[in-house]
């Protein structure tokens, strides 16, 4: 085949697996080095908006295609309106 393309190998951040990708097309995510989580995502798996230092100390990490799939579920889960939650988790007095 004379369809060259720059293969890498690398390591996904998220699940630790060895990876071959295209340096141009290759996924990435911002991480927090603190929480070892994308930035934004806490530790229970719900999302929050990223303080300012959080943005600043967030680095760059290979991300395998199967991890992207799992976050574009989970994004397209967290862009549904969520204000019904509010009314179910209402405290009671
Ligand atoms: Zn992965």
């Amino acid at each position: 085949m004379e369809d060259e393309q720059i293969t890498t190998i690398g390591g996904c951040h998220l699940c630790k697996r060895t990876f071959s990708f295209t340096p141009a097309s290759v996924m990435t995510v911002m991480m927090d080095p603190e929480t070892n989580l994308p930035l934004g995502m806490t530790v229970s798996g719900s999302f929050r908006e990223p303080t300012p230092e959080a943005t600043a100390r967030s680095v760059k990490e290979h991300v395998c295609p199967d991890c992207v799939n799992r976050m574009k579920q989970l994004r397209a889960f967290m862009d549904q309106p969520t204000r019904q939650f509010d009314t179910w988790q209402r405290p009671n007095p």
